[in-house]
């Protein structure tokens, strides 16, 4: 654990009589909660965000995600989202974004955005900001 860390959200475990060392969740892990030592596998659940991948991967469903929120001491203001937002961005400087929609009870906008090219001239205005591009990449992820 670093100093300034933030605390275990998510507990990971692994039921040794399941396992058979196969090393897919530490090849498929993208957060480097698991390490092979001496032939085992290793956990560091502090870097679990359940995104469930390593479980998917899993030949033997030996995998167990618990989530184990530690409590904040509570506050009207300082709620652990926003500790939680606060220490992420001063930690990274970046804004986390959720990939698949917001974790919190927001509604969806995304299926009603209206993309209207109503600044498009020709020659254009400002050559930078008209080029869209939508790209998905399909595929496996690289070893
Ligand atoms: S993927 Fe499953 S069986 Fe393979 S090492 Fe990890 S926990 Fe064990
Ligand atoms: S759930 Fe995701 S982050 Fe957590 S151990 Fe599995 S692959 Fe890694």
């Amino acid at each position: 654990m670093s100093i300034g860390s933030t605390p275990l959200k998510f507990r990971v475990k692994i039921d040794p009589e399941r396992c058979m060392n196969c090393g897919r969740c530490l090849e498929n892990c993208s957060y480097g909660v698991y390490r092979m030592e001496d032939d085992k596998i290793r956990i560091n659940s502090r870097n679990c965000v359940a995104c469930h991948r390593c479980i998917a991967f899993c030949p033997r469903d030996a995998i167990e995600i618990e989530e184990k929120p530690n409590d904040y001491r509570s506050h009207p203001v300082w709620t652990r989202d926003v500790r939680e937002s606060v220490f992420n961005q001063a930690k990274t400087g970046k804004i986390i974004l959720s990939g698949m929609g917001n974790a919190k009870p927001y509604p969806v906008i995304f299926d009603h955005l209206v993309l209207d090219a109503c600044q498009v001239t020709n020659p254009s205005i400002d050559p930078l900001r008209e080029p869209m591009e939508l790209r998905t990449d399909i595929g496996k992820k690289p070893s």
